[in-house]
């Protein structure tokens, strides 16, 4: 029986950053960047307007004032996504929109609330060959966004390792990007193997089970960014399992549940032993002692405990941080915070014991409360649950008021 830490240690070691893909940057989002991006030519490629208003040469407002307007003629207008064919020559003005490219000559944009368009003056009108007011003076550069600001031409804008949210989504957008290099997602294989399990959607005759835990796998597996299938039922005999097994020989990660522990029919792990080679398959934990890690063919394989809190918690531990690996990421624990327990619980045999939990912030500290009965076949309790409230291996006894480490379960990873 190993330690948690030993466990996941053997398991990091065993698994490989997948290969370099090219996919659609949309469907990047979540994956890590598996080279440079760097950018062909400046963002935003044109000096351009700010803020809706009138091109100018900064010098022709200098001394503006309500009282001392100066005025300018309007030779033209432009828009966002046009180019002015009108330069500004000294004593003139070219309407332009918020994005429009400055026109040639101007060095500033004085925003309509800054001239008689929005402070309206006697006589003044916003149309092309009348004359335009400016009631306040403006610098040199005023409201010009200049070419290359965001991003310069030749930059490394992205590095290789760096997990795409959607800022970086846009980012590529903004380079013309329609697909990055990323680390491929892995494909997991999800078994259940049972008698007793049923398909859902179909009838549950007496002493059957619906299949839980290939469900709320493949949903872990999705949620880490791997691509989760689920190969069915396994029952409780070495042809079928073996069969299941074999089929599985195309995929990166092997996750089976149940038939690790020492019942009559819990042959995974005999069948890890045959085929393939086993690691370890206990470890000093609370629920998800019964875990094996072993290759079958030269995959990877976690065999997780077959009651459904156990076989959650065991993927929460080890499985997802080996997926985040495998996609290159380098974050792959998740948030720990201290809190105050309310609730209390035994640790009888000096295991590391996971207590399902509903963390909340109360008066400036977490409080973690217990969600209900925690024995490991009671699911509805992960459900109440966002956090894991870990008692230490040395701990007896855990009581209300004291403060223990939580691990968030919707929180994403952190370095
Ligand atoms: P085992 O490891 O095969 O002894 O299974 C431990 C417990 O988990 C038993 O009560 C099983 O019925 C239950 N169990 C095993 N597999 C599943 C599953 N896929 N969905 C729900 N419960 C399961
Ligand atoms: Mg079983």
């Amino acid at each position: 029986v190993i330690s948690a830490e030993e466990a996941l240690a053997r398991i990091l070691d065993r698994v490989e950053r997948m290969p370099v893909v090219h996919v659609p940057i949309l469907e990047a989002l979540g994956q890590v960047l598996a080279e440079d991006v760097r950018a062909a030519f400046d963002v935003p490629p044109l000096d351009n307007a700010a803020m809706d208003g009138y091109a100018v040469r900064a010098a022709d407002t200098a001394g503006a004032s309500e009282g001392n307007p100066r005025w300018l003629r309007v030779i033209g207008g432009v828009a966002a996504g046009a180019l002015s064919d009108r330069s500004v020559e000294p004593g003139t003005a070219v309407r332009i929109m918020t994005g429009a490219p400055v026109p040639p000559g101007a060095d500033a944009v004085v925003q309509f609330e800054h001239t008689s368009e929005g402070w309206e003056l006697p006589g003044a009108a916003a149309t092309p060959g009348a004359s335009i007011a400016v009631v306040r003076a403006i610098a040199a550069g005023g409201n010009v966004r200049k070419a290359g600001e965001d991003i310069r031409q030749g930059s490394v804008v992205l590095k290789q390792g760096t997990v795409i949210r959607p800022a970086e989504v846009g980012v590529l957008a903004s380079l013309g990007k329609v697909d990055c290099a990323v680390y491929r997602r892995p494909r997991v294989a999800i078994l259940s193997t049972g008698d007793e399990l049923t398909e859902p959607g179909q009838p549950l005759t007496p002493g059957h089970i619906y299949d839980a835990n290939s469900y709320s796998l493949a949903a872990q597996v999705a949620r880490t960014g791997g691509l989760p299938v689920r190969l069915g039922i396994a029952r409780d005999n070495r042809a079928d399992l073996e069969a299941k097994l074999r089929s599985a020989s195309q995929y990166d990660l092997l996750l089976t549940s149940a038939g690790v522990s020492v019942g009559d029919y819990d042959i995974v792990k005999e069948i890890l032993a045959a085929e393939g080679e086993i690691n370890f398959w206990r470890v000093r934990i609370k629920p998800g002692k019964p875990l094996a890690f072993g290759h079958i063919r030269g995959i990877p394989h976690l065999g997780l405990p077959g009651n459904p809190v156990s076989s959650m918690v065991a993927f929460e531990l080890f499985a997802r941080p080996a997926i985040l690996k495998m996609m290159g990421r380098t974050a792959l624990h998740r948030q720990m915070v201290e809190a105050v327990l309310e609730g209390a619980a035994d640790n009888r045999d000096g295991r590391r014991v996971f207590l399902r939990a509903r963390v909340e912030k109360k008066n400036g500290e977490y409080v973690a409360r217990l969600t209900g009965p925690q024995g490991s076949g009671i699911l509805t309790s992960m459900s109440l649950a966002n956090a894991l409230v870990i008692i230490p291996e040395e701990r007896a006894r855990v009581q209300t008021g004291d403060r223990l480490q939580a691990m968030m379960l919707d929180w994403p990873e952190q370095d």
